[in-house]
């Protein structure tokens, strides 16, 4: 599964276009253990409120959905636990009689620019690890940290302030005024 295209869709919410790599394997019937590994990583999205056809609750849903309705609602919860209180919401459509079969359109809110990109990529690479059943490389509280700081660098870009530059940045300058 790939994220191929990100789209600032309106003020508030983002439009994905996702291809799964096998346009035949796009729902957890065929890769179970991507939901068992995502909720043991993120137990919060059992509590993740679910409009489906079934009226199931998520975690039930999460038996037999698309992957990418697992990675929208990855990218929210990424974003609720960086930014505490609010909700955001998401939809994930497809229609193969347009687009190749494979091709997903996931839309999701956000309120930071910077913070929503973060969580797009570390959702698709989390999702990733997860299909290829490498847990062990992804640390959420590190990924939260890192998401943290970008949504720091958001506001700021968001009110126009200045982005002060990081201890490496300062360093890459010393090093050119150096350079020959
Ligand atoms: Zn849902």
């Amino acid at each position: 599964m790939r994220v191929v295209e990100i789209l600032f869709y309106n003020s508030s919410r983002v439009k994905l276009i996702v291809e799964m790599s096998d346009p035949d394997i796009y729902t957890t019937k065929h890769a179970p253990h991507i939901p068992r590994l995502l909720f043991k990583l993120f137990p919060h999205l059992a509590r993740h409120h679910c409009d489906n056809d079934n009226g199931f609750s998520f975690r039930r849903e999460c038996e037999s959905t698309e992957i990418p309705h697992l990675l929208e609602h990855l990218i929210i919860e990424l974003q609720g636990q960086v930014r505490g209180a609010g909700t955001l919401k998401g939809e994930t459509q497809w229609n193969w009689r347009v687009d190749p079969k494979g091709r997903f359109h996931v839309y999701v809110d956000f309120d930071n620019e910077i913070l929503v990109l973060g969580a797009i990529r570390a959702a698709e690479r989390i999702i990733q690890a997860l299909d290829n059943r490498r847990i062990e490389e992804i640390n959420v509280d590190r990924e939260i940290e890192r998401l943290k700081h970008l949504a720091e660098v958001g506001d700021l870009i968001k009110r126009g302030d200045p982005v002060p530059p990081s201890a490496e940045d300062s360093q890459d300058q010393l090093t050119s005024i150096h350079a020959p």
